[in-house]
């Protein structure tokens, strides 16, 4: 046999990233221990060592998710695969889905619903604006007959927050399960799933979790199990089917199904005890007390963000940019990068151009990230012309975080009387 000459004409060399600072929509920086535990020995995945670590992947998972949900696990795949996972086991052909569509990953939710052969409803807001109730309320009202309800927690194209446990308890009202897209609120915000009766809920390991990417935690209520199990027709994906799927990851049986990706659940194992060592309300608390300060100096920066303060997700900030250098932003984030390392994510779809998102997520949220961003960011605008004094923004998100100190020291004051 004679080999083709189909090799690169280039040298190859091992791929060596550069280390960055990770401030975009995700993916978030990884903690060296995840990427430790990654690179520990591959097992086979029935391996009874392996089966064990499944469980406890699974209770730190319900841990996260605040729920006992038991089918709460990692399906293989992005995020993207979580969401595809909620929709192709409860949409059958025919399906009316009513979906609340705020930003970019409302609209990837209508894609799902109509691939899965269903018809969806549309309840629009504008982007930067929460989804409204009382238009969920209107919209079932007018579609009785809606089985599925979705919606996005934590629009990351907008940095906006929707009021969950309300959108849940309308949709329950009407007789709908919900869907709920969890891939960047869960560990920077509360995700109550019990306390918020949410049917159904997904994520991804590379936001707030601060894995590699590549997993996607999803977590099916009895409802919604009872629902998918009781369809006649065969689910449309043989990769998604929850029917399969539990034979591997349900409470008693572990049949192959697909090779599980073993090295990644290691990773995913040791991030989610991350978080259960830290304690689930201090990683909330963290997101939140660094948003604070961010803002604060992008604030002293005279940018302005793109929410309404009270719908503000703490671990995306969205701003505007300066109208003097809209169409040099590209320009701003190729220079924060090469010259400071440094990725914050651009605008999407009509924001495009307008926006800068700054996402604070997972092991990227910490006060080192916050300086360096407000450095970084300041310089570059000032260069550019804008009236910008370097070491203000810094200043500002100083006293913002000492004036959280002060107020934490006295919580805690007031705790020991
Ligand atoms: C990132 C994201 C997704 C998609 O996740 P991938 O891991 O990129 O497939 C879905 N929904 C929201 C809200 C996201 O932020």
């Amino acid at each position: 046999m004679t080999l083709k000459h189909l090799a690169p004409t280039k040298k190859i060399h091992s791929f060596h990233p550069p280390q960055r600072t990770l401030l975009g929509p995700g993916p978030s920086e990884i903690n060296p221990r995840v990427m430790a535990a990654m690179s520990l020995p591959a097992i086979g995945y029935l391996d009874p060592v392996f089966v064990e670590m499944m469980e406890e992947l699974k209770s730190l998972l319900r841990y996260v998710y605040q729920t006992g949900n038991a089918l709460t696990f990692p399906v293989s795949g992005p995020g993207s695969v979580g969401m595809e996972y909620c929709f192709v086991n409860m949409v059958a052909p025919g399906d009316k889905v009513v979906v609340c569509r705020n930003g970019v990953f409302g609209g990837r939710m209508i894609e799902n619903v109509e691939r899965a052969g269903g018809t969806a409803i549309v309840v629009e807001d504008a982007w930067g604006e929460p989804c409204d109730p009382q238009k969920l309320e209107d919209a079932l009202k007018k579609n009785p007959d809606a089985r599925v309800v979705a919606f996005v927690h934590a629009e990351t194209s907008t940095g906006v927050q929707s009021d969950a446990k309300t959108l849940v308890s309308v949709a329950h009202k009407h007789d709908a399960l919900t869907i709920v897209d969890a891939v960047t609120s869960l560990a920077g915000c509360p995700v109550m799933v019990d306390d918020w009766d949410i049917d159904a809920v997904y994520s991804a390991s590379q936001k707030c979790l601060s894995c590699t990417p590549g997993l996607s935690p999803v977590s099916f209520n009895d409802r919604v199990v009872e629902h998918v199990k009781a369809r006649k027709d065969k689910i449309h994906s043989w990769f998604m089917d929850m029917n399969l799927l539990l034979g591997y990851w349900g409470a008693t049986t572990r049949t192959y199904h697909h090779t599980a990706p073993t090295n990644s659940l290691y990773a995913l194992h040791e991030a989610l005890l991350l978080i259960k060592e830290e304690g689930l309300e201090n990683c909330w608390a963290r997101h939140h007390r660094n948003h604070l300060a961010l803002k604060a100096g992008l604030e002293a920066m005279g940018l302005n963000y793109l929410v309404k303060e009270g719908a503000r997700l703490p671990q995306m900030n969205a701003v505007h940019i300066p109208e003097a250098i809209r169409d040099r932003e590209a320009e701003v984030r190729k220079t924060l990068l090469n010259e400071f390392n440094l990725e914050i994510g651009a605008g999407l779809g009509p924001l495009a151009g307008k926006i800068w998102r700054i996402g604070i997520m997972g092991y990227s949220c910490k006060p080192e990230n916050v300086m360096l961003c407000l450095s970084a960011l300041g310089s570059v605008l000032s260069d550019m012309g804008l009236p910008v004094k370097v070491g203000e923004a810094e200043a500002a998100a100083h006293s913002a975080y000492a004036q959280i100190h002060a107020q934490e020291a006295r919580k805690k004051v007031a705790n020991l009387k």
